[in-house]
């Protein structure tokens, strides 16, 4: 039996060798860094003794292929807690919360029919069952014909501005679709927002999808980076890793395109230019604080006014517990960037700074000794980017070479980019790397080869 290789050794990878290997392939997995989870990775701070999640992962109640794979995995239910957690705005100087009907319908930059619009743009938004129309149309316009001028204006075009880097001009209504939709399935019956605290977060899922793989017969390499893809008569032929040939036959990159289209050899022009049609993401700057008090009672804080930097404050110990974190509470304030933004090239001795200063404008009394620890995450590619339109431009999983698959966050779509979403497209693609696997071996045994 020949092996499926999986380049990449984050959720996505890790979901994908889950279900190959329990189909009885035999998988490996490359993966570059030390320890396998990619964005779901954590960090170390050896001054205070506690591994904290490199970035925020909330996981709603919602998330049912996520809890289905739990399961699957043996993650019980005493490892998992129900939280109901708080969302709020920071809106001309201070903090609202936004958490339940009241407070939603008290929110003061807006009138009474403005909220009712808002309301509305909700319900209609969880009718919508159909997306395709709305990828034909710019978000502001479709937000400003249900929710009107006023309240796009202080509520939706702050949200995107940030989540875009100023620039959503070419963002599709369906990303505000996604998103709504998403964050009032994990509402519970008093409409408050539940989520779930898995014990050690993200990476109890990660070092079980490990072990789950090498139950079945899989390996997960660490320290391991795939360097090129070997072509040879229109099919995958091997892998060189880190200055070492391997033969294979099937190849499935889990990288963000740009990485992936960098290991491709000439061989593989038709994949290429299939992958080049869309591969611009954003990148994010992270800073997170670790702090030795609480700053505010919300998960999630949004923030309207532009001059602040940062997208929000997320809060995740007041999902996780600070007694899980050494007593320390995290507050990750994250900025999405385009790769021309400035903030993107700041380095972490002036960015900190500057981060601090902002926050002080929205916390007075945060004090230097309240924070314990400082850390700056950045990556280049975080977020694809779906212009309007632009669904046809999506590359499919099975590529032009026999073999050769491409599996990343683009192709997830109009659903948001998160767990959930990529265990779900993670069976996807399994189904279809098996069925193409198939139809390659019967085209081979039909001329007498193999
Ligand atoms: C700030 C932030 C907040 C987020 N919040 C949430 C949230 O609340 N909830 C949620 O569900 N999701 C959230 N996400 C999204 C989530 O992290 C991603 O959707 C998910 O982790 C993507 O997984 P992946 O496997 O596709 O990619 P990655 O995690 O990027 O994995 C790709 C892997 O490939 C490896 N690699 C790259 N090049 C090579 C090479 N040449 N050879 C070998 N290996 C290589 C990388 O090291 C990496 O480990 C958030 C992301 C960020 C950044």
């Amino acid at each position: 039996m020949t092996h499926i290789d999986i380049v990449g050794g984050g959720i996505l990878g890790l979901s994908i060798g889950y279900r190959l290997a329990r189909a009885g392939r035999r998988v490996r997995i490359w993966e570059r860094a030390p320890t396998p989870g990619g964005l779901m990775g954590r960090i170390p701070l050896p001054e205070l003794g506690i591994a904290c999640d490199r970035y925020y992962h909330a996981i709603l109640n919602s998330d049912r292929e996520l809890m289905r794979l739990f399961a699957d995995l043996g993650i019980g239910e005493d490892e998992q807690r129900l939280v109901t957690t708080k969302m709020g705005f920071f809106h001309d100087g201070r903090c609202y919360g936004m958490s339940t009907p009241l407070e939603f319908l008290s929110f003061p930059p807006l009138g009474l029919i403005d909220r009712l619009r808002l309301a509305l743009t909700i319900v209609h938004c969880r009718r919508i069952r159909d997306w395709r129309a709305l990828e034909q149309v710019p978000v502001e316009r479709w937000l400003e014909s249900l929710s009107g001028r006023r309240t796009t204006r202080a509520i939706w075009a702050p949200l995107l501005r940030a989540k875009f880097d100023s620039s959503f001009d070419d963002v599709p209504a369906t990303y505000i679709w996604s998103r709504l939709v998403r964050m009032t399935d994990t509402r519970d019956r008093r409409s408050k927002e539940q989520m779930v605290s898995l014990r050690g977060g993200y990476m109890t899922l990660v070092e079980r999808l490990v072990a789950a793989i090498a139950a079945a017969g899989g390996q997960v390499r660490c320290s391991a980076t795939v360097e090129h893809v070997a072509v040879a008569g229109g099919e995958v032929v091997g892998l060189r890793i880190d200055g070492t040939e391997i033969a294979t036959d099937h190849v499935i990159l889990t990288l963000p395109t740009p990485l992936a289209r960098r290991l491709l050899p000439p061989q593989a022009a038709a994949a290429d230019h299939q992958w080049a049609q869309l591969e611009s993401y954003l990148g994010i700057v992270c800073m997170l604080l670790v702090l030795r008090r609480s700053l505010t009672p919300y998960y999630t804080l949004n923030i309207t006014d532009p001059r602040i930097p940062f997208t929000g404050v997320i809060e995740t110990t007041n999902l996780i517990g600070a007694e899980n974190m050494g007593g320390y509470h995290l507050v990750y304030l994250p900025k999405y960037v385009t790769p021309d933004s400035p903030y993107a090239r700041l380095p972490d001795a002036e960015l900190i700074p500057e981060f601090l200063r902002h926050l002080r404008t929205m916390f007075p009394d945060l004090r230097d000794d309240d924070i314990a620890a400082i850390r700056v995450g950045r990556e280049r590619y975080v977020e694809p980017l779906h212009p309007v339109g632009a669904t046809d431009r999506i590359p499919p999983v099975v590529s032009p070479v026999a073999g050769l698959y491409l599996a990343n966050t683009t192709q997830i779509y109009p659903a948001l980019t998160n767990g959930e979403s990529s265990v779900r497209f993670a069976q996807q693609v399994t189904a279809e790397v098996l069925q193409a696997a198939r139809r390659r071996r019967e085209r081979l045994e039909m001329v007498g080869v193999g």
